[in-house]
């Protein structure tokens, strides 16, 4: 896989899903069998990860098994829950306690390891020393939604490898520069982006949208730069993005990107029970068996035009779904199965940002 590459496969089965997507790339074929390899969730809180704030333990499962059958045995599951929690407490939570035991790989809780100091330009960066140990680091962040830096992904679920003394620091440094900057001190060499449930709007979960999707590159600037906007969001918006990308961690040029997508028909229409915040957005949707990847997708889409104070204005509901397919409509219509409608957005699931553009003109 290249750096501007990305990986996107849909379903509701994140163990096999994850497999599949791992053996279409060829997951470590350059790398040693006795290579000592890190996986780092997002474990912020000690809360499932039906809650939309947590790496899904099914997909984490997936990438162990993908890796032992490639014969890598050399894996150690590391985190660092943030302040206030503990993480040995979300291990158990999460169930990774689980996945420990019946794969045999260790757990380390970054909270209890050694530091180092490394300096980028002006800034001098605490970070968990057992990160430089290993020789392959495999980021497994949620796409999810953030109250401070608005999403959070590849470049920020690197947070998780500091101590908590500098996770406080970094609220005073004002996030975006101090993100960016440890992504320059620590490299990652693969992202697999648990997109099937994280949440609209907290880092910590209790609002979560259904996303069906999991994400792979090797570019962690490329792909939060491809998570943004399917949120919604343009890549400016999120600062430490273009700031990574000056410092050369990464692209933020996804016109170059090539981006594959497997199981595009595997795409299952949305059961999901939403929470109050979703539900109050979803009032301004007609949907007839979407699938769970488009309304999701339009679910951050309504929320990022609430953000702008557009939402209100909103004249009308929008129509969604596969029961719409080949139907006629003078109304505004979301995704491929709409194309029939006089007003219409592309995309088989579409992207948030390109839905609220086209809402905004409307
Ligand atoms: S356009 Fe239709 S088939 Fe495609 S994701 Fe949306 S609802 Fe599903």
């Amino acid at each position: 896989m290249h750096n501007n590459e990305i990986a996107v496969i849909y379903g509701k089965n994140p163990k096999e899903m994850v497999k599949r997507l791992l053996e279409n790339i060829n997951l470590g074929s350059g790398w040693k069998k006795e290579a000592t390899i890190a996986l780092k969730p997002n474990l912020v809180v000690s809360k499932k990860a039906s809650s939309g704030a947590t790496t899904s333990p099914e997909m984490v499962e997936g990438v162990i098994v993908y890796l032992q059958q490639q014969g890598f045995k050399n894996l150690t599951i590391m985190e660092s829950s943030w302040i206030g929690d503990s993480t040995t407490k979300a291990f158990k939570v999460c169930g990774y306690e689980e996945i420990s035991k019946k794969y045999q790989v260790p757990l380390l809780d970054l909270k209890k390891d050694a530091t180092k100091t490394v300096k980028i330009k002006d800034l001098d960066l605490k970070v968990c020393a057992s990160v430089y140990d290993v020789d392959v680091f495999i980021n497994l962040p949620v796409l999810k939604g953030h109250c401070q830096t608005k999403m959070t992904c590849a470049l920020k679920n690197m947070k998780g490898c500091i101590p908590d003394d500098e996770k406080r620091r970094y609220h005073t440094l004002g996030l975006h520069k101090p993100i960016a900057y440890l992504n320059k001190a620590l490299k990652q060499d693969v992202v697999i982006v648990d997109g099937m449930m994280g949440d609209l709007n907290f880092e910590e979960g209790g609002t979560p949208v259904e996303m069906d999707r999991i994400i792979v590159g090797r570019d962690p600037v490329l792909i939060d730069s491809y998570i943004a906007e399917l949120m919604g969001y343009n890549i400016e918006d999120i600062p430490y993005i273009p700031i990574s990308a000056e410092l050369g961690i990464g692209s933020t040029n996804l016109r170059d990107a090539v981006v594959t997508e497997y199981d595009i028909d595997n795409k299952n229409i949305n059961t999901m029970k939403a929470s109050s915040e979703v539900a109050r957005l979803a009032k301004y949707i007609i949907d007839q068996d979407a699938c769970s990847a488009c309304y999701g997708t339009l679910i951050h889409a309504l929320q990022r035009l609430k953000d702008k104070g557009k939402l209100d204005v909103l004249g009308e509901k929008i129509y969604i779904g596969q029961g719409y397919r080949g139907q006629a409509s003078e109304g505004i219509g979301i995704g491929l199965c709409t194309s029939k409608f006089a007003r219409s957005v592309g995309g088989c699931p579409p992207k948030a940002k390109d839905i609220v553009a086209f809402l905004e003109e409307e």
